[in-house]
């Protein structure tokens, strides 16, 4: 069972994602982690990408199709993984499904959390409260949720035409959501 699941910031996508990794035993992959990983690690690649990625820009796509590639590649993670934070574009989720039939393997759900930017700003002034966090003002809110809605809109169509992509209510609690999340899986597998 390989997932790849998209929502924007706020969504709760790396709850979900952490819920499911341990319930069925899956591997999450989260781009953004791997990349800020070689950052801090002072790696060759590390140094290449540190501008880029505190400019808040795109790393290239060979760069991240690099990476995923070796976590595809290896047998211990063979049909376990989620995808988190990737395809990011259209040319990396092609890319994605060439990789994944090099090494027997296919995408089987693509999840999307949908989330309305009411609720986003609403678990944002809540959270507020609890802890404050630098990027938690609600114009960047909007900025990020917005960004995120326009570039990921002709990857989810992507997987839409291939009749991967599930919507899953995001305004639920976390309990609600994983609850659909995990029904929706298991449906996968029966
Ligand atoms: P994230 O933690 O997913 O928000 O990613 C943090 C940063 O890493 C992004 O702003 C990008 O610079 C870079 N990044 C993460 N995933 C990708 C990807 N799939 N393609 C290109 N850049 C990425």
């Amino acid at each position: 069972m390989n997932i790849v699941i998209f929502g924007p910031p706020g969504a709760g996508k790396g709850t979900q994602s952490n819920l499911i990794e341990e319930k069925f035993k899956l591997h999450q992959l989260s781009t953004g982690e791997l990349l800020r990983q070689e950052i801090t690690n002072q790696t060759q690649l590390g140094n290449k990408i540190s501008t880029i990625i505190n400019s808040g820009n795109l790393v290239s796509d060979k760069i991240v199709d690099d990476l995923i590639e070796k976590y595809v590649s290896n047998k211990i993670y063979k049909n376990r993984l989620i995808f988190d934070g990737y395809p990011r574009n259209l040319t990396q989720a092609k890319n994605l499904n060439v990789l994944l039939m090099k090494y027997n393997q296919k995408i089987n759900i693509v999840l999307k959390l949908s989330v309305s930017l009411e609720t986003i700003k609403k678990r944002i002034s809540e959270r507020k409260s609890l802890e404050k966090r630098a990027d938690d003002s609600e114009d960047i809110a909007i900025k990020r949720y917005e960004t995120y809605e326009n570039n990921i809109r002709p990857v989810i169509e992507f997987y839409k035409q291939s009749n991967l992509l599930r919507v899953v209510n995001g305004e639920g609690s976390i309990t609600e959501i994983n609850d659909e999340i995990s029904g929706l899986i298991d449906s996968m597998k029966g």
